[in-house]
């Protein structure tokens, strides 16, 4: 055992054996992540993470593993200064962390999954695959974490891969476990045996972080939580010591509010029709259950949620890329169903803002005005003698550049020169001016800068406004959605569990709890008003 391994079995259970202090992240875009955190964690506990999406949590947890450096801070072990340099140094320390997105090997064994790079070896250079199982087969049996050595872990299931990535990092001598949001990926029934496994490690007396957004979770298993918010730490406390409502508060509050001057909305005819939409995912998870609602013209309906509780399938299926399974969404009577392309959706009357602009937003090897008529230049308008009129198109695109604020040289300019929020400008300038009766907008300000934000959000609230659209608008950002939503749902696990026809009527916290799943209103709150 080396130096740093016997650090934390010096501490007694219940001692602090390991604080983060004053911790600042900043990423090379200049991003603020983490900024003058304080963390602490005592051995045998269950140390609960929690905080919004964004709110810096994976970010400090990174910094602890040794992946990101800080650029301000320190970690102080057995009260000593501690520089954790890399993932494998953390793991001399006897700290081990499992990503969200599993690092396994698909095509190897659990054995030679979890014994990579640290491989038992015969003879000085040969693998002992015996002994890497035997191995295998013991920390298993003293951890009580059933696998199969000789499993192939691209046939296993996400409970079970989860369990080998845990194991993986016990094998290595890890004492504190860093867990970034675990239950994200589980079933019920799965989530119910990590909970035993967990609280059997702690009885053991190792240390668990572990990052959740589910206040359920979060109280079945913690001994304390941390809450982040907006890359500050509001506090530690202990769970006997705190309410639901305390946490929320934590989470939610903000200091300023966000700002839209904006007449009360005069909805009209329903345009966008969801019913008993259900979508089940590749895990044979219901991602979307039994959601119904109505978008009318002249309304902006904002769709609040943790990230992971559906809002993403619903979004990509009302956009013609996940396909209906199930029940059915219709844009002005006619179903979705009867469209055969993503062209087809927008002719039916459709524009689409999707969170990933690079991908279903913009090309950026195109130039801006490329990029602008990418949906409208087999239109008549852009046709002279049966070719592009590329006079119109620069023209429009002028007024547009002009219109949305797009800095840039001109709108020949590739799109791959501009700034994420003015790339998200030419997105805008497309997609707010085809006049389409519905929008769906996912995300649209997320990663870019106050200025082009506000130029978005605007836009939005005076289409409604200039042109009647009918707006379903997805955000993480709170502020943002409360701002310039006429009305709000919250999805939870799937489903609508909260209808508020009047956004400007709720806040933060009391939003934040349906969204943690705290509340839910009764299916007649729900349905009675949400739809005619
Ligand atoms: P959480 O885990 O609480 O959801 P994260 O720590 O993942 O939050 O992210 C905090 C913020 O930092 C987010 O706004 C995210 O977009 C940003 N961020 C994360 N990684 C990077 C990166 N490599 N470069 C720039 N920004 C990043």
């Amino acid at each position: 055992m080396t130096e740093k391994q016997k650090l934390f079995d010096n501490v007694g259970i219940g001692e602090d054996m390991l604080s983060m202090e004053h911790i600042t992240k900043i990423y090379e875009n200049g991003f603020v992540a983490n900024s003058d955190v304080n963390f602490s964690v005592r051995r045998g506990e269950i140390h609960g993470l929690v905080g919004e999406n964004g709110a810096g949590k994976t970010t400090l947890m990174k910094v602890l593993f040794g992946q990101e450096t800080p650029e301000e801070g320190r970690i102080l072990i057995g009260g000593q200064e501690h520089k954790i340099e890399s993932p494998l140094d953390a793991l001399e320390y006897g700290i081990g962390m499992v990503h969200q997105h599993f690092m396994l090997v698909d095509n190897l064994s659990v054995t030679d999954n979890m014994l990579l790079g640290v491989e038992p070896v015969k003879g000085g250079i040969v693998y002992d695959r015996k002994e890497a199982r035997r191995r295998v087969i013991e920390v298993s049996k003293k951890y009580d974490l059933d696998v199969d050595p000789d499993a192939i872990v691209g046939d296993l299931s996400v409970g079970y891969k989860q369990r080998v990535e845990i194991l993986k990092i016990l094998i290595r001598g890890a004492k504190l476990l860093l867990l970034d949001e675990p239950t994200a990926v589980l079933t019920p029934q799965e989530i119910k045996e990590l909970f035993v496994q967990l609280k059997k490690l702690k009885e053991q007396g190792f240390s668990i972080v572990f990052i959740s957004h589910k206040l359920n979770e979060v109280r079945e298993i913690c001994d304390r939580i941390t809450v982040l918010r907006l890359g500050k730490s509001i506090g530690t406390a202990d769970m006997t010591n705190i309410t639901e409502d305390d946490i929320t508060k934590m989470m939610f509050n903000r200091d300023v509010k966000l700002k839209i001057d904006k007449a009360p909305a005069k909805p009209q005819e329903t345009v966008l029709k969801v019913r008993d939409l259900t979508f089940k995912d590749a895990q044979g998870k219901n991602a979307v259950s039994h959601v119904s609602f109505d978008v009318r013209a002249g309304e902006i309906l904002g769709v609040a949620g943790v990230e992971g509780n559906g809002q993403a399938e619903l979004a990509d299926i009302i956009a013609g890329l996940l396909p209906i399974q199930s029940g059915d969404v219709l844009v002005n009577g006619r179903s979705l169903k009867s469209a055969k392309s993503i062209r087809e959706i927008r002719e039916m009357g459709v524009s689409l803002m999707h969170q990933d602009r690079m991908t279903y937003g913009a090309s950026k090897d195109q130039s801006i005005e490329e990029n602008i008529i990418a949906d409208r230049y087999y239109q008549k308008q852009y046709k002279k003698f049966g070719l592009l009129n590329w006079k119109k198109v620069r023209q429009d695109s002028k007024e547009y550049v002009k219109e949305f604020v797009v800095k840039c040289e001109g709108p020949g300019a590739a799109v791959k020169t501009l700034s994420g929020g003015n790339i998200q400008k030419v997105v805008a300038a497309r997609e707010f001016t085809t006049d389409a009766k519905f929008m769906l907008v996912c995300h649209p300000t997320r990663g870019i800068d106050v200025g082009a934000a506000e130029v978005i959000r605007k836009k939005i609230v005076a289409l409604r406004d200039e042109k009647q659209t009918a707006t379903l608008l997805f955000s993480a950002d709170l502020g943002e959605l409360l701002s310039v939503s006429d009305s709000l749902v919250v999805m939870y696990a799937g489903q609508i569990v909260a209808y508020f026809p009047d956004a400007s009527q709720v806040d933060e916290q009391t939003l934040g709890e349906y969204m943690l799943g705290v509340k839910k209103q009764s299916d007649e709150e729900i349905g009675g008003v949400l739809f005619a």
